[in-house]
Parts: structure tokens; sequence; C-alpha cells
């Protein structure tokens, strides 16, 4: 029966195999052959994403096991955060949705678009491939104003602050300042940046963020232009060793990764990527690149020409079409979006965007963060038309349904 369970986890075929577990357990609950059931179960349905039905095995094999700090963690990981109501009434569809553990961190993310533009132009991100709108940087003041708000009423006591959105934060001039006031309010500091600076690495390094992720693309001087335009590949690669040399100098302890973007014309370069990270110890992660903002994407799938005038989604590994027909079937359809629940997202002049992933001005929430409660903010957003277009076309970022795959 062990096996049985374990093929049908091999092939992807999980309703199967929790249905044939969850009897076996019913029938033969006290019988020892079982002992190592929770854990096949549990690892197998955490590795595949389904979270909320791991959960229950995995705490059965930690009880098991208690010693087992690895299992520890993903039974963490499968649990609800307390800041987390599991489940919100959707006011497009009618239906009450579920909320699965938050993917992307446990802890609830305020996002602080510190600077509002960027210095390069991706055919894949709105900086490239929308109208401009507004530019700017913020203001300390305004900063250490919204660092006070998010201290007095974030649902979780230890939110996580990312500073940068659709901007690039290594341009702000009074980044190393930011971070400070940021530490000194009591946060960690997670930026990313696409390295194509040639001024200030310095005062930010020293200034100890605790994350800094470096977005890269292409690793010839060709493929790199073509995803990230206008970024000189020469440049990053020096400012990369110059960060080692400065966490060094500095004896900070910033975690430096590579988040890696795949198009079809550079997978060949991934082990080349992996062995400058590994001499510079950074982490590698790889990933499909997408093509941004929903607002595009959306056009995109209605069969919208000019919905990428950079002309980059041939490059993407899956063309969003294909991506949308493969998730048919596999996003939970009561699921919530974790982008509406687990986020709150400040643009440069304290406004408020509907959530990380959109661009255009009709999907801001028409609010100052300074001036509006969190329970307002989330009302806003729940209230948002676009999150009803967004979902119909499976662009939101839903949790995983138990389901047999067929491939
Ligand atoms: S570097 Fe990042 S923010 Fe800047 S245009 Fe490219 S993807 Fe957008
Ligand atoms: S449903 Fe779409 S638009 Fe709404 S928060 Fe989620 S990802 Fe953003």
């Amino acid at each position: 029966m062990l096996a049985e369970i374990s093929a049908h986890l091999a092939a992807g075929r999980f309703r199967s195999a929790v249905a044939a577990a969850a009897q076996l357990q019913a029938t033969r609950r006290f019988d020892p052959a079982l002992i190592a059931l929770p854990r096949l179960m549990g690892e197998a349905l955490f590795a595949a994403r389904l979270w909320l039905e791991a959960q229950p095995w995995l705490a059965d094999a930690a009880a098991l096991e208690p010693w087992d700090a690895g299992l520890a963690d993903r039974l963490e990981q499968c649990r609800l955060p307390a800041w987390l109501a599991p489940s919100w009434q959707d006011p497009h569809s009618g239906r009450r949705l579920r909320r699965h553990p938050p993917r992307e961190g446990r802890a609830y993310s305020y996002t602080v678009d510190v600077v509002g533009t960027c210095n390069l132009r991706c055919p894949s991100c709105p900086v490239g491939n929308s109208p401009a709108r507004p530019r700017g940087f913020m203001a300390p003041a305004l900063f250490g104003q919204i660092l006070a708000k998010i201290r007095a009423e974030s649902p979780d006591p230890a939110p996580r602050l990312t500073l940068y959105n659709w901007g690039e934060p290594l341009l702000h001039p009074e980044l190393p300042r930011l971070i400070g006031m940021a530490h000194d309010a009591g946060f960690g500091v997670q930026l990313s940046t696409n390295l194509n600076i040639r001024h200030g690495l310095e005062a930010v390094i020293s200034a100890a963020p605790e994350e800094l992720k470096i977005s890269l693309s292409g690793f010839t001087p060709q493929s790199y232009a073509r995803s990230h335009r206008r970024g000189d590949l020469a440049l990053v690669l020096a400012n990369m060793r110059e960060v080692r040399r400065l966490i060094d100098k500095h004896r900070v302890g910033t975690r430096v990764w590579i988040g890696h973007h795949i198009y079809r014309f550079n997978k060949d370069q991934i082990p080349a990527v992996a062995a400058l990270a590994r001499e510079l110890g950074f982490a590698h992660h790889p990933i499909d690149a997408f093509f941004m903002p929903l607002e595009r994407l959306g056009d995109y799938l209605d069969g919208d020409p000019a919905a990428d005038p950079g002309g980059i989604i041939p490059d993407l590994p899956l063309d969003p079409r294909q991506r949308q027909a493969a998730l048919t079937g596999q996003q939970d359809p009561d699921s919530d979006c974790e982008l509406r629940y687990a986020q709150t997202v400040i643009n440069h002049d304290g406004s408020l965007a509907l959530c990380c992933s959109v661009y255009d001005q009709a999907n801001m929430l028409g609010g100052n963060f300074l001036d509006l409660d969190h329970a307002e903010i989330q009302r806003r957003r729940y209230a948002h038309p676009f999150c009803g277009t967004c979902m119909a076309k499976r662009m939101h970022y839903a949790g995983r349904a138990l389901i047999d795959l067929t491939n």
C-alpha cells in the first residue's frame, strides 16, 4: 500500500495519494508498518507546494521525529501565520476565499518603492514597456513617517521591509540614510538592484542592508543588453566584485543573491553564472523570466499586438498563453491572492498601489499610506475591480489545487 502511494506521489497524482493515505490511516492507524507514511506524504506535498495539505502530515511526522529541525521548519512554513485570517469574503465573486501560507515568506511585507524610476528600460518590465508615470525620490522625512506608521499598525509585529518595486533603489542619493533609519526603527532591509551604478556603492554596503538581490540576465554583452536594455554587463560584473570586497572590508552580514532571469537565449549560461556566484560567495537563484506588469500581461492574453513593444515575449521560456493554459486546474479555485493579503505597496510619493505587480495609474488605490489605516487600505484593495479581471485571467498569486497532474 505504501508502494502504491509512493507511485501516486512520484507521478504527481496528489489527490489520489491523499485519498489512499487517508484511507490507510483510518483503517490501520496503529500499524507499525505505516510509521513512515506521515513523512512520505508531508515531504512530497510540501515539495509540490501543497502546503495546506502537507501540514497535518508534517505535524504527525514532527511528533514522531521531534529532533528533526528541518522537518520542524517545513511544518512552520505550512502553517498560516498568526496575523492572517484563514479566509476572506471576495466582493468580486461573492465567494469566501481561503488563504494559503504565503510562499514569499511568513512575514507580512511592506514594499516601499523609494525611487520612482529606473536607469534601465527592460522590455519585460513596465519601466520599459508601459507609459511613464511620475518619477521621484522618497523624501527621508516621508520615509520616517511611513516607518512609524508601519510600526504602529502592521498586522505582523515583525514585518518585512523591501525598498524597491519598479524603481532602482541604489539611485536614491540618500539610500544609506534610509537604511539607517529603517535599522533605527527596528526593521531589516531588503534591496534589489541591477547594479548599473557608478557611485555610492560603498556607502550602501557599509549601511549593512540585510539582503541585496542582484538581478542579472544575460552573461554576454549581447544577451544582457537584450533583456536588461541600456545596461552595461561589464559594469555590473565589476560592481559584483566590488560588493564582495566592500562586504569583507566593512564586515557586514549582508546576504547577497543573484536573481538570474532565464530566457531562451541565456539558458546555456546558467553554469557560468553559478560559478561566479560560488566564487563571490553569493547565492544563485535561476528563475524563468516573466512578463510584467499585469496590465500589459492581460493585454497580451487578450491578443493586443501592442502589449509587448520590446518584442521580448518570444524569448521567454514559456509564452504567457501557454503558462495560463498550464495553470488551468492547477490553481486552487477557492484561493485568495497572496498579493492582496500579505503585502502593502507604497510608491515613492507615499501613494498606494493595489499590489506589487501593477503599474498603471488606474490601479493605484487613490490615497496616501499616511492618511489611510490598514483596514481601509485592505478594504480598497478588495474592492478594486482590477483584482476581478486579474483573477479571471488567472494572473493572480493563488495557492495550488490538490489535483492529479496529467503529465
Ligand atoms: S532593472 Fe529592474 S526595475 Fe529597472 S527596468 Fe529592468 S526590470 Fe525594471
Ligand atoms: S488579484 Fe491580481 S491585481 Fe489583485 S492583488 Fe492579486 S495579483 Fe494583484
